[in-house]
């Protein structure tokens, strides 16, 4: 219990580190210029920053939220997204404990992350991230099949009969994605404007980690939890009519959510139905 504990407590600055890393990495692939060096969160100016600037949270706290070279404020986001990080990754492990669950979601949940930051920060679901985890997820669907692992998130269907198929995880993975694509494509095409070619990409790259049927919860979520919050900002009068919300933040959570709770919350509808 007490090696648990430190275990968890291990994640959480393993977490916390990578979190830092995400950070980087999304200000890097959406702010390309200025050309600003890697080692720096600051958008405005190319210096590179001391290391102890560059500690997760303890480093946010020392810069007293700005730039030590050239003043300029640093967003809240940065110490959240460490924050966040380090108690998913706890999270994670105290699920899932050493299994390759846990090195596939903390992949997975880094990159939905990073994907999460750049589109809330700079309406961007940039493809350097997007395309290369879309191969990734299919090389880990191959292996998966390979090995004849079922993860914890993937449904398994009766072996018998036509859906039988549907338990190589392989093919199940090439489903999600190309379902994922087509529904948040004529998502798009009705309502014009509100979602771009980045989401829908998005949402293929989710079929893909999450295979069918998740993939539909996961949408679900998103649209739901996007349509809810949506709402709630045109109500409070905190966003006018014609802005728009960016959707990939929502699909971004909803995934993480559909990864650890959407195969329970799937089996618990359909008793309902
Ligand atoms: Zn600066």
């Amino acid at each position: 219990m007490t090696s648990n504990l430190l275990v968890a407590l291990i994640f959480i600055v393993f977490g916390v580190i990578i979190g830092g890393l995400l950070n980087l990495v999304a200000k890097a692939i959406s702010f390309t210029e200025p050309r600003t060096a890697f080692f720096s969160p600051c958008h405005d100016c190319s210096r590179s920053w001391q290391f102890k600037y560059l500690i997760p949270v303890i480093g946010y706290i020392l810069s007293g939220r700005h730039c030590p070279y050239c003043q300029a404020s640093l967003p809240v986001r940065i110490i959240l997204v460490e924050i966040f990080t380090g108690l998913l990754f706890a999270f994670i492990y105290w699920r899932y404990g050493f299994t390759w669950e846990l090195a596939m979601l903390v992949f997975y949940s880094s990159v939905f992350i990073v994907l999460l930051v750049t589109d809330i920060e700079q309406m961007l679901l940039p493809n350097i991230i997007t395309y290369p985890a879309m191969i990734i997820a299919l090389v880990i669907a191959l292996l998966i099949t390979l090995f004849n692992y079922v993860p914890s998130w993937a449904f398994v269907f009766p072996p018998t009969g036509f859906l039988g198929i549907l338990n190589n995880y392989l093919f199940n993975s090439v489903l999600g994605g190309v379902t994922g694509f087509i529904l948040l494509l004529v998502v798009a095409l009705i309502f014009r404007g509100g979602m771009g070619g980045g989401d829908i990409k998005l949402a293929g790259l989710m079929g893909m980690v999450m295979g069918f049927p998740l993939i539909l919860v996961a949408l679900f979520l998103g649209i739901m939890g996007g349509g809810l919050i949506a709402a709630f900002l045109l109500i409070a009068r905190l966003k006018g009519r014609k802005e728009t919300i960016p959707f990939g933040p929502f699909l971004c959570l909803a995934s993480i959510a559909a990864l650890f709770w959407g195969k329970d919350l799937l089996i618990w509808y359909l008793r309902l139905i």
